[in-house]
């Protein structure tokens, strides 16, 4: 398994010092990971978007996954891709 793409955790820990996933070994927040199932995907997200409910930088993070247009799980929403942009499922 991939862990989650570098370039979240380079360039936004500085400015979300606070986040949970910042030490996360597992790649629960990306998009797709390749080789796993619809089943094994769906759990993996709600798995982050736990993650994500008790984060104390939930809606800047939201912003900023908003503003990237990035796939993948922000602020415990996941992002689909560019194209079909949108909250698909919210954090519990
Ligand atoms: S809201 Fe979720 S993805 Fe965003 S910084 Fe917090 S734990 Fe990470």
């Amino acid at each position: 398994m991939e862990r989650r793409p570098s370039w979240f955790l380079e360039g936004l820990v500085p400015e979300l010092p606070e986040a949970r996933c910042a030490e996360a070994t597992e790649p629960l927040w990306d998009d797709t990971v390749h080789g796993e199932s619809a089943e094994r995907q769906r759990a993996r997200h709600h798995a982050a978007q736990r993650i994500c409910a008790q984060c104390p930088v939930q809606q800047r993070c939201y912003q900023v996954g908003a503003e990237l247009q990035a796939p993948g799980v922000w602020g415990g929403v996941l992002f689909e891709d560019a194209t079909a942009y949108g909250k698909r499922e919210a954090a519990a």
